[in-house]
Parts: C-alpha cells; structure tokens; sequence
C-alpha cells in the first residue's frame, strides 16, 4: 500500500484565527504512540479512526464551540485509543444478574455447568458425529444422539429437540393439528415475554384455536363439550409467568388425558419451565415434572431447555413413539433445529441428572435457586463495605433481607428468601424527594457502565442488588477500582 498523503508539501498557513494547524496524518501515524494503537489494531483502523478525529476538531461545530484544540500527538492517541477500544468492545457481554432473577430471559437465563461448557468447546472445535451414525457408517439423527438419556430421565418412550420451546411448540401443533383444532383453556392463553403468545403460535402453526371455560374457571365438561370432528388434541398449557388465585378451577391434567383418549385425541401439555426433577428435593417450591406430565398420560410435553431444566437455549418434545414419528417427519423441523452446540451442551447437562446427589452442586441454575440465605448474607458483609466506600458518602449501603424469584415464568408467586443491598441517595445531603429518584437512575446507569455491568433493581426509593446470583466476588470487587462514581455520563 502506497503510503497516504493528506498534507501536500506547501501546507496552508495557519489560519488568521490564530488555532493551531494539525498534523498530518502521516507525521502522526508515525508517532510512537499511535504506532503501538497499529500494532493493537491495525493500520487501516488506525487511519480510519485519526482521520475521524481529526475531521472532528476540524469541523465548524468544534470551531464554534472555542475550546482550545490541543493537536498533541500523545493527546490525540489518547482519544484514538479510546474509540477504537470502545468499538472493539463486543455486543454481547458477560453482565453480573442482581436483579433478583435467577433465570432472566433478558440476561441469558440459566448459566451452564462446566461439563457442557468443555462439550460445546469440543464441539466447537473438531468435526463431529452430528448426523453420523458411527455403528452403522451412515447418515444419523442428531436428536437420535441424545434420545435415549432424554427417555431415560424422564420416563417417555421417544423424544425430540428444537431450538427452543417455542419452536418445540409451534413443530407439535403444525405436526398434529394442522387445518384442525386444538382445544385450550381461556385460562391458559398466555403470553411469555411479549413476543410467545400461544394463540399467535397456534394461528402460524394452521390449528385453529378453540377456546373453552373462562379465565379463572374451566371445567372438563367445557372440553368435552367442544370436541368435534375437526378437534385434533387437547392442549395444557402451564400459566407459567402469572397465578389465577380465589376463585378458580382447572380441569386435572389426568382427567383430560383420559377425556382425549376417550375421543382418540392425544393429550399435549406445554410445561414450559418444567423440571426434569422434583425440586422439593431441595426445599424448593413445587414445579411440574415432566415426568408428572406423562404419568398423568400427556401423550407429548413440551419444555424449554435453559428454563429450570438448566441448560442451554433449546425446546424438548417427549412422548409416544408413534407422535414424536410424525414430528420428526415434518419438513418444518429443518428450521427449527437444534444446532450443534447446544446439543453438545445439552446432552452434558442431561448427563448430570443421572446423579441427583450432586446435582445441585453441579448445575449453575440449581445451585443458585438453592443458595442458602446465610451463605448469601456472608457475600453481602463482605462486599458491603467495599462498595460503601466506592459509594463514599454520598450513598447509604445496607445490607437487608430480600426475595429473589426463579424467573422464566416458573413459580411466579414464590419468593426465595436471599440478602441484598440497598443503596440509598444520602439523606444528609441535597438529594431529597425528586432528586433521590435522579440520584438512584444515575447510579444504576453508573453500575451498567463497569467493565462487567452491574444490572440491579430500582424499588421503593432503593437500588436493590441480590447478592443470590454473585459467585464471583473477586471481580465484582476488583472492578470497582476502574471507574468513580459520578464518571459515568448518567451520574450527578
Ligand atoms: C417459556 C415458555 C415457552 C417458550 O419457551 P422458549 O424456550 O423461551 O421458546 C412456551 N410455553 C411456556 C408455557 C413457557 O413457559
């Protein structure tokens, strides 16, 4: 490459206004100090990014705004160097989830164990038996790999794997009920998330959604009064992210098993968080199993892979042998497919059920959901005066009882008694009334702008961060050493 020219050999003379005149990009580039930026990030990054900031202080809007430009080649590679740092930060970043949430759709849900993490890394890497059948030499089913560890935690007899739940979702439906009906409870029309609605999926799946009882009461008499002769399943649906309370009545999952067999309809039920173990194992609240589902006689269930279940982004079908057939011949199931990572996690995670015992120390989302309040209060006294004196004076830490949730719809009315901090404008200070509320958003900005972000909760005049989901300490810790309250752009 020819070397760049930008200053021709008579440069301009200064202008009359007496600023100082740039340097040209190429003395510049030789400096020292942008020779390191080259060498971090290369030539032609480097000339895009000088070439910018030198338009910028050229640029009326920076004439007119007077201040003194200082042409410093150490100045300019400072500024250099901070936008190119900036634009080589990635989109996706790891985050530290206080909010309280275990499994946060918005954050990634369930965090994956260290087996899966070494499996998709293996799978990463070299080539696989993806669609290879190693015994026989010939074309395999991906979803045939992991089957048989899916049918032996859970009971069913056949299973299949998508990319997700919803997917897993819409492939059942278009598979056994396209052109036909399915009925579902108006009490279970839900909506997850804001973009899973079932009655949206089951309109784009081509089943006809036939809605029977009312949202807080339905009763089998109101399904049996609904199926027809276009009627092609009878549909559960786990009102995972809301709870009808008083007065209220749903149809027993057995019952409609045996009202669709009596009809020779199939039973489908979409457990959505669905464990794949009994939680109570663990003093935690009660979520049904997946084995539950099929005992009761669902002929096919449907369940999220990073919900409670603990693993990666994906969608489970279980049950009859002759249903999951079908599913597997559907075109559409090309598109939703698993993709080979997660299948390589999927198939660890599945692997860590087969030893309950150690269950909950192994799986990330478990140990969390299981953390004792006493090991998460210790965490807080540790950190606590940490970030008191980051805070200085001008917020108030405490550290105070709190209630963390499972998250990803699942038990949406129990709490989990944890420990947190509640970080407070200093009362002592100017910032009262309308200013705390400013005071707490600027700091909640300033925590997102850390090398990890900080992602906390803003309740009754607090910044509340759950210390349920903080393993690591130590970086939670260093970290605050890099950046001064109020040097975020939203504090103040
Ligand atoms: C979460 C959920 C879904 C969607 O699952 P994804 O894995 O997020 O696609 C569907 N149905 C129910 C009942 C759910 O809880």
């Amino acid at each position: 490459m020819p070397p760049t020219k930008t200053a021709a050999p008579d440069a301009p003379p200064p202008p009359r206004d007496g600023t100082p005149r740039p340097p040209s990009v190429d003395r510049l580039l030789s400096h020292a100090a942008l020779q390191a930026l080259i060498e971090a990030h290369g030539r032609t990054r480097v000339l895009e990014t000088t070439r910018a900031v030198l338009a910028e202080l050229r640029s009326p809007a920076a004439r007119a705004a007077g201040a003194p430009v200082d042409y410093a080649p150490g100045t300019l590679a400072v500024e250099i160097g901070a936008r190119l740092a900036r634009s080589d930060r990635p989109g996706l970043r790891r985050v530290f989830n206080l909010t309280g949430t275990v499994l946060h759709t918005n954050l990634g849900r369930a965090p994956l164990p260290e087996q899966a993490i070494a499996a998709l890394e293996l799978a990463a890497r070299h080539p696989t038996n993806l669609e290879y059948d190693l015994a026989r030499g010939g074309r395999g089913e991906r979803d045939g790999l992991i089957e048989g560890l899916l049918c032996e935690i859970t009971g069913a007899e056949a299973a299949a794997c998508v990319n997700n739940n919803a997917a897993a979702v819409l492939l059942a439906l278009n598979t056994l009920a396209l052109r036909g009906e399915a009925i579902v409870s108006r009490g279970e029309l839900v909506e997850i998330g804001g973009s899973f609605r079932i009655p949206d999926v089951m309109a784009r799946a081509g089943t006809k959604l036939r809605e029977v009882g009312t949202t807080n009461r339905t009763h089998l008499d109101d399904y049996a009064a609904a199926i027809g002769p276009r009627t092609r399943l009878l549909l559960k649906v786990h009102t995972s992210n809301y709870e009808v309370r008083g007065f209220t009545a749903a149809a027993d999952a057995g019952d409609l098993a045996g009202l669709a067999h009596d009809h020779g309809l199939p039973l489908m039920v979409d457990l959505g968080s669905g464990a794949l173990t009994a939680l109570e194992r663990w003093g935690l609240p009660h979520e049904p199993t997946v084995q539950e589902a099929l005992q009761d006689g669902a002929d096919l269930v449907t369940v999220s892979g990073d919900k409670l279940l603990g693993g990666p982004q994906a969608g489970l079908v279980l049950g009859r042998k002759s249903l999951i057939a079908r599913i597997r011949r559907n075109p559409l199931r090309r598109a939703l497919r698993i993709d080979k990572l997660t299948l390589a996690a999927l198939e660890a995670v599945l692997r860590l059920y087969r030893d309950p015992d150690r269950l909950a120390e192994r799986l990330p989302a478990l140990r969390l959901l299981v953390r004792r309040p006493d090991d998460i209060a210790a965490v807080a006294a540790r950190v606590a005066p940490v970030l008191q004196a980051w805070l200085r004076d001008r917020f108030e830490v405490a550290v105070g009882p709190c209630e963390s949730q499972v998250g990803s719809g699942a038990r949406p009315a129990d709490r989990l008694p944890s420990v947190g901090l509640a970080i407070r404008p200093d009362g002592r200070g100017s910032r009262r009334g309308r200013g705390e509320g400013r005071a707490l958003e600027g700091l909640a900005t300033t925590l997102r702008e850390l090398p990890v972000p900080v992602i906390g909760r803003v309740t009754d005049g607090a910044l509340v961060l759950d210390l349920r989901c903080l393993e690591d300490e130590q970086e939670f810790v260093r970290q605050l050493g890099s950046l001064r309250p109020g040097q975020g752009s939203g504090e103040g």
